[in-house]
C-alpha cells in the first residue's frame, strides 16, 4: 500500500529521475554497468502509467530475457496494480512471435499455432535438407580397381562415407551460421538469392540455395526458426499497412533495455514499431556489447533512439564496490575507441582474489569449497554465481558442486529445449497441435524402443505426406499393410494409441494435463528410466516441464514459451535456492553478491577462436562481415563478468586443463595483466609467478590513453 502512494520516481537519484521523466522524442541512456539503467527504465514505465495516465497496452518494452520482462512487469505492478498486465513486454523474439500469431496468414503461416523450432532442431532440419538435396558435393571414390579386395573396398567406402559425413556436418554448421547472420541483417532468402544484390563467391551461392530450401521446408511444416520471428515480423510491419496500423499504430512509448546488443534486424524492428510513437527510450552500455556473434554492432543504441535523440548519462555505479570497479575499468581501457570515464561507486569492500590452481579439478573443488563456506557464513546460495567464458568448461564445476553437496543450477547459455528429454516431450506435444509434424514424429517414434526400423518410420512419414492424414492414422495404416515383424506392428499400434489420446485431448486439456499424457501414456516414462545417463536429472527436467506447463493457458502459448525460454529461466524452475553456474553471456543484466570467475587462462579466455573470427571479414558487410567482436569483445566480457558482483570477486585459473579430451597448456590469461589483477593466493602449494604478462595474441593497446 505504501508503494502505491509513493511516486515511482522517488526511488531514483536526480540523474536517473531526469532520464525517466523525459517526455516525448528519442532518448538514449548510455551508461556503465550497474548505474541503474534497468531500474530507470522500469521506473519510467511505472511513471508513464501512473502519473501520465498512459494506456499500458500502448507501452512496449524489450528486454534481454523473458524473465527480465516478467520482473519489470512485477515491479511496475507493485506501483500500478493490475494495469501492468496490459504492458507489452518481452524479448525481441517474443514480441515478434506475438505479431506473427496475430497476423499468421499475412505472414505466410498455415495458422496461428505455427511451431517455433528450437535452434538444435533447426540444425537437424538443415542437415536433412542438405542431405536430401545433395548440396554437398559427393566425395569421389577411386576408380574401381579390380585388384581391390572386398575388404579394401569396404574400408575405402567407409572412409569416403566418413569424409562425406564430416564434410556435410561442416557445411551444415557454416550454412546455419550464414543463414542466422543473413537473418540478423534483415535479409530474406529471396533477397539473398537475388544475384543483383551483392558480390558472392561459390560457397555463398551454395549457402544461399540452402537458405531458400530451408525456408521452403519450414513453411511446408508451418514452422519458424528463431531468426524468422523478428525478420518476418519486420517484413510485415514494413510491407503490410494493415499490420503496421494494428501493431505499430498502437505504440505510444517504446523502451529498449540492453540496446547495445541489438542487431540490424532488431533495430529496424524497433524503429518500425515506434513509427508513430511519442517517445523512444533506449538504454545500454557500449562496454557491455557482447553479442557481435549475433550481429550486434556499434551504434545500435543511437539508431534505435533515432536521429536527434537526447543523450542521458548516469555516472554512479550502484552495484559494485570500487575494488571491483578498478579492474573492470582497467580491462576495457585497452579497447579501441574506449571513451567513457571510469565507473565509481564510492562503496568499499574486499579486494578481488586471484587464485592459481594445478588443474581444472583442483580449481573446481576450490570454488565449491569456498562457495560452501560462504553459504555456511550466511550468504544465500542464489546470490552466488560461477561465471565462465565458454560452456565447454562447465563440467568440472558441476561435478565439484555435486560432490560438495552445494545446491547448484548449471546454465549453459543455451535454451531450455536443448535438453534431450525436453525435446522429446515437446515433440509429443507438437504432434498434438500439428499432427503432420514429421520432425517431431521421427524424434519420438522409437522412444521407448518399439522395434521400428528407419524404413518403417519413413514409410509412416511417407504415408502422411502422400495422404495428408495424421500420424495416428498413418501408424495404423502401415501396421495393417503387413510385411512387418509382429513387434514393430505392435509398436506402431501402441504409438498410434498414444497419439490418438493426445489429439483427442489436445483441445480440451490444459498444457500440464497434456504433458502428463505425453509422459505417462506413450511409454515415454519407461524410456526415461531405461536410457543411459543420469536418471534423476532426466526426471528433474520432466518435473520442470510440468511445473512450467502449469502457468500456461494453452498449448501453443506453452510451446512458444518453452522454445524461447533461456536455460537460465528453465533452471530457475528447480526447487530451492541454488548457486548459478553459468556462462558470462547468460548473466547479462544480473547481479550477485559473490562471483567466481574461473578459467582466466590463455587458450580459454580470451577465446582464441572468437579473437580470430572477429578479425576476419569486412565490418559492416552482410556477405563477408566479421562474426565476432575480436579481442575487444573478450575484454568487454571480462568487464561484464566483473561487474556482476556486488561484494566479492574470486578470479582463478588452472595451470593445466583437460578439454576436448586433451591436455591444454593453460596458464594465466593476458586479461589478468590487462585488468591489473595480481595473484593473491595459490592454495595448491607453491606460489606461482605473481605477474601474468600480456600474450602476443593481444593486439597493442589502441584505446589506452
Ligand atoms: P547492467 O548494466 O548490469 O544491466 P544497470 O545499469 O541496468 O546494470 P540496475 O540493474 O538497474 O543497473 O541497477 C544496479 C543495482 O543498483 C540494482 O540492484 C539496483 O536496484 C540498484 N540501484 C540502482 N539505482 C539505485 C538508486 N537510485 N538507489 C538505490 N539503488 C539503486
Ligand atoms: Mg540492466
Amino acid at each position: 500500500l505504501i508503494s502505491l502512494l509513493r511516486s515511482p520516481l522517488d526511488d531514483l537519484d536526480p540523474e536517473q529521475r531526469a532520464a525517466a521523466a523525459a517526455v516525448s522524442g528519442g532518448h538514449v541512456v548510455i551508461a556503465g554497468a550497474g548505474t541503474g539503467k534497468t531500474r530507470t527504465l522500469t521506473a519510467r514505465i511505472a511513471h508513464l502509467v501512473r502519473e501520465r495516465g498512459v494506456d499500458p497496452s500502448s507501452i512496449v518494452g524489450t528486454t534481454f530475457t523473458n524473465k527480465a520482462a516478467r520482473e519489470i512487469r512485477e515491479r511496475v505492478g507493485a506501483v500500478t496494480g493490475d494495469a501492468a498486465a496490459a504492458l507489452r513486454l518481452g524479448t525481441f523474439h517474443s514480441l515478434g512471435a506475438r505479431i506473427l500469431r496475430r497476423h499468421a496468414s499475412a505472414a505466410g503461416f498455415q495458422d496461428r499455432s505455427f511451431v517455433v523450432l528450437p535452434q538444435s532442431e533447426a540444425a537437424e532440419l538443415l542437415q536433412r535438407i542438405v542431405e536430401e538435396q545433395r548440396l554437398v558435393r559427393a566425395v569421389p571414390l577411386p576408380d574401381c580397381d579390380p585388384a581391390l579386395s572386398d575388404e579394401d573396398w569396404e574400408r575405402l567406402s567407409a572412409a569416403a562415407d566418413g569424409d562425406r559425413r564430416r564434410e556435410t556436418a561442416a557445411f551444415v554448421r557454416e550454412a546455419a551460421r550464414a543463414i542466422a547472420r543473413w537473418k540478423s541483417w534483415g535479409l530474406t532468402a529471396p533477397m539473398v538469392a537475388d544475384p543483383s544484390r551483392g558480390r558472392r563467391d561459390q560457397g555463398q551461392e551454395a549457402f544461399a540455395a540452402t537458405y531458400l530450401a530451408y525456408q521452403r521446408a519450414l513453411e511446408a511444416r508451418n514452422m519458424a526458426d528463431f531468426g524468422d520471428l523478428v525478420l518476418k515480423a519486420l517484413v510485415l510491419l514494413e510491407d503490410d499497412p494493415r499490420v503496421s496500423r494494428a501493431e505499430a499504430g498502437s505504440v505510444a512509448h517504446l523502451l529498449v533495455d540492453e540496446a547495445q546488443d541489438a542487431n540490424a534486424v532488431q533495430v529496424r524492428f524497433a524503429r518500425a514499431l515506434a513509427a508513430s510513437a511519442e517517445s523512444v527510450f533506449a538504454v545500454g552500455d557500449e562496454n557491455q556489447n557482447i553479442m557481435a556473434f549475433q550481429g550486434a554492432y556499434p551504434g545500435a543504441m543511437q539508431a534505435i533512439a533515432g536521429p536527434g535523440a537526447t543523450l542521458h548519462v548516469l555516472t554512479r555505479n550502484r552495484r559494485c564496490t570500487d575494488e571491483i570497479l578498478r579492474p573492470a575499468n582497467e580491462v576495457v581501457r585497452w579497447n579501441r575507441g574506449s571513451r567513457r570515464g571510469a565507473l565509481v561507486s564510492g562503496r568499499s569492500g574486499p579486494a578481488p582474489q586471484v587464485v592459481a590452481y594445478d588443474s581444472e579439478v583442483a580449481e573446481a573443488h576450490g570454488i565449491a569449497k569456498a562457495a560452501k563456506q560462504l553459504i555456511a557464513d550466511g550468504t544465500d546460495p542464489s546470490k552466488i554465481a560461477v561465471l565462465v567464458r565458454s560452456a565447454w568448461v562447465l563440467k568440472p564445476y558441476e561435478e565439484a558442486f555435486l560432490r560438495a553437496k552445494v545446491p547448484f543450477a548449471v546454465v549453459g547459455g543455451r535454451n531450455a529445449l536443448d535438453r534431450e528429454e525436453a525435446k522429446d516431450v515437446v515433440a509429443f506435444l507438437r504432434l498434438a497441435t500439428s499432427p503432420r509434424d514429421d520432425l517431431a514424429f521421427r524424434r519420438i517414434a522409437n522412444k521407448p524402443a518399439r522395434g521400428l526400423g528407419q524404413a518403417v518410420v519413413e514409410a509412416v512419414v511417407g504415408h502422411v505426406s502422400a495422404s495428408g492424414r495424421t500420424f495416428h492414422e498413418a501408424c495404423l495404416a502401415v501396421a495393417e499393410a503387413g510385411h512387418l515383424e509382429p513387434r514393430a506392428c505392435e509398436g506402431l499400434e501402441i504409438l498410434a494409441e498414444g497419439l490418438r489420446l493426445l489429439y483427442a485431448r489436445a483441445a480440451g486439456t490444459k498444457p500440464d494435463g497434456l504433458v502428463e499424457i505425453a509422459v505417462t501414456r506413450t511409454g515415454y516414462e519407461e524410456h526415461l528410466d531405461r536410457s543411459e545417463g543420469d536418471r534423476k536429472e532426466r526426471r528433474a527436467t520432466v518435473a520442470m516441464l510440468r511445473r512450467s506447463a502449469r502457468d500456461a493457458e494453452d498449448l501453443t502459448e506453452f510451446l512458444e514459451t518453452l522454445a524461447l525460454m533461456s536455460d537460465l529461466e528453465f533452471e530457475g524452475l528447480r526447487e530451492g535456492a541454488r548457486v548459478k553456474i553459468s556462462t558470462i553471456h547468460a548473466a547479462k543484466g544480473l547481479e550477485f553478491d559473490e562471483v567466481f570467475l574461473p578459467c582466466w587462462e590463455s587458450g580459454v579466455f580470451p577465446n582464441p577462436r572468437a579473437v580470430d573470427e572477429g578479425v576476419r571479414g569486412r565490418p559492416g558487410d552482410p556477405w563477408n562481415g566479421p562474426i565476432g567482436g575480436g579481442v575487444d569483445e573478450e575484454r568487454r566480457l571480462a568487464h561484464v563478468a566483473l561487474t556482476r558482483a556486488r561484494h566479492g570477486v574470486h578470479v582463478s585459473y588452472a595451470t593445466a586443463r583437460i578439454g576436448f579430451g586433451a591436455f591444454l597448456g593453460a596458464g594465466p590469461s593476458a586479461l589478468l595483466a590487462e585488468a591489473d589483477l595480481e595473484l593473491t593466493a595459490a592454495p595448491n602449494g607453491d606460489l606461482r609467478p605473481a605477474k601474468a604478462t600480456r600474450s602476443s595474441r593481444m593486439p597493442a593497446a589502441r584505446g589506452r590513453r
